[in-house]
């Protein structure tokens, strides 16, 4: 019997008359597929196809191809799940993967579109009239109380309960990776750049690393159920705390940060010991109701001198009745983590077939807020593949406040979504934590790359904006009625609140 009865996905082809021979592809490959024997020599059975030695192939001399072999056609059995049988009957283990789902669910985004002025109502030009960005996160009252200064001025009444509230410069942040499941070097690239754009990075649930303190009033420190990190310093140091409940990749199951992810300073970062598998529970231990949450939120609160706090919760069926609860138990804001999001690592079943897209949740979750008149209480962060500035525009018309961006920021450092982070092999020196790999993303060089992503979405919102005939983000947020659905059923549009195109 063959060693395996699984054929290479990629085909890794080099036009030999044009290699200098040089090893270069050796050196750049993280997974080992090239040997060098006078000449380069792939294994393809290796290769997940992230480009890393074509990028650097100095005579631009590899391709990587599909291995496009013929199945018999059936439907229900297609070329990936005999494949999956094959690798589980080999192995007889759960199978783990990287990044978000790949399946080819209906993207709602894609089926909605944007509305512009004309004629009648003016657009505005973004170049030349002011267009304001700035979000505040966090709580909002109902209505505030002022009194006069007795020289004509105004000022708000002490005492009238308005929150911390954190200002953004612009309705994006970085979703949360943690330092483990990404280097350091990434982690610091995302802190520089939330400096530099007056944004927010996250640390998932990893701990902060020394190295960030200079960032901290732009970072949002998380508590997960594995509580690895947390001290009264650590949540003291971040702008904001989060608890994180579920991820979008993986809702209803814990975190898993492989062993040969972990070691010395991602160890002590932690407080865990090297080597060894991090896995955090599925849920916290101390929480199963939304009364233990309120008292995880007011004791975090508590121990920082009531800094915002932040629950994220994977988009699952009834996403708008757990958001209530979080709302009601005294978070500032909910983050909504869609079933196309982001991973380091999480079982394929899990990631390709449990949760919801985050356009739906978005929705719902808006929806009831307001039907609940709760809607001010706190700010709705949405995540789970927000691929440009576009699906940010779309995701803030069906009711987000802000939007966090994970993969996209991931690819702004080189990320070509191979999906093999769980190894801890990365090429491009994301998802790793070995020294020759990670030192490929200078920092200064990822937070300039991570600014720009920024910088050029945030115009290209202020377009939107423009074209909408608003000069405001906050003048677009929960405004369906600027949307239009094209494609989609009857049910999915009411859900969604949003109109079929022609009406
Ligand atoms: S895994 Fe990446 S670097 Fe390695 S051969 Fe394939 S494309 Fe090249
Ligand atoms: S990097 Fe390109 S030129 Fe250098 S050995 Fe590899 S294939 Fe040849
Ligand atoms: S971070 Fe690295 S390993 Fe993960 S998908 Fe991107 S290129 Fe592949």
């Amino acid at each position: 019997m063959p060693a395996s009865l699984i054929q290479p996905e990629f085909k890794v082809k080099i036009d030999y008359d044009k290699c200098h021979k040089c090893g270069r592809c050796v050196q750049q490959c993280g997974w080992g597929v090239y040997s060098f024997n006078e000449r380069p020599i792939p294994d393809d059975t290796k290769c997940r196809a992230c480009h890393r030695c074509v990028t650097y192939c100095p005579a631009h001399c590899i391709t990587i191809q599909k291995n496009d072999l013929a199945f018999r056609d059936n439907p229900h059995w297609t070329p990936a799940l005999r494949k999956s049988v094959w690798r589980q009957a080999e192995s007889g283990g759960v199978m783990l993967t990287g990044m978000g789902n790949d399946r080819p669910y209906l993207n709602v985004f894609d089926h909605l579109v944007l509305d512009a002025c004309q004629v009648t109502n003016p657009s505005i030009d973004p170049l030349r009239e002011p267009m304001e960005l700035r979000t505040y996160l966090g709580r909002k009252p109902d209505s505030v109380e002022v009194e006069t200064d007795g020289n004509g001025g105004f000022h708000l009444k002490e005492g009238t309960g308005v929150s911390n509230n954190i200002q953004l410069e612009t309705p994006i942040i970085f979703s949360p990776m943690s330092y483990g499941s990404v280097s350091l070097n990434v982690h610091k690239s995302l802190a520089m750049a939330a400096e530099r754009c007056g944004i927010l990075m996250n640390t998932g649930e990893g701990g902060l690393h020394a190295d960030l303190f200079p960032y901290q009033d732009h970072v949002i420190v998380q508590v997960a159920s594995g509580r690895f990190g947390v001290t009264p310093e650590y949540l003291n140091r971040g702008a904001a705390m989060e608890i994180k409940i579920g991820q979008g990749a993986k809702p209803g199951i814990g975190g898993h940060l492989p062993g040969e992810k972990i070691n010395r300073e991602v160890s002590e970062t932690r407080m865990i010991p090297t080597g060894t598998d991090a896995i955090s529970p599925a849920p916290h231990h101390d929480i199963y109701s939304i009364e233990d949450l309120r008292q995880l939120i007011y004791s975090l609160k508590e121990a920082t001198g009531y800094k915002p706090v932040g629950v994220k919760i994977a988009a699952v069926h009834n996403v708008a009745a757990i958001a209530s609860g979080i709302v009601r138990a005294g978070a500032d804001y909910v983050y909504l983590d869609g079933f196309r999001g982001g991973t380091g690592a999480a079982p394929q079943i899990i990631r390709d077939h449990i949760g919801i897209p985050i356009e739906i949740a978005i929705a719902v979750v808006d929806q009831r807020l307001r039907d609940e008149g709760i809607r001010n209480q706190a700010s709705i962060i949405a995540a789970g593949s927000i691929r440009s500035s576009a699906d940010m525009a779309k995701a803030i018309a069906l009711g987000a406040d802000v939007v966090a961006v994970g993969s996209a920021a991931l690819m702004a450092l080189g990320c070509h979504l191979c999906q093999g982070c769980h190894t801890g092999s990365c090429s491009w020196g994301l998802t790793t934590q070995k020294a020759e790999l990670t030192r490929r993303v200078d920092p200064e060089w990822g937070a300039e790359r991570l600014t720009n992503l920024v910088h050029a979405w945030s115009h290209e919102l202020q377009e939107i904006l423009g074209a909408l005939g608003v000069n405001a983000v906050e003048s677009l947020r929960g405004s369906r009625e600027r949307l239009r659905a094209i494609g989609l059923d009857e049910q999915t549009c009411k859900i969604l609140g949003v109109k079929p195109a022609g009406l």
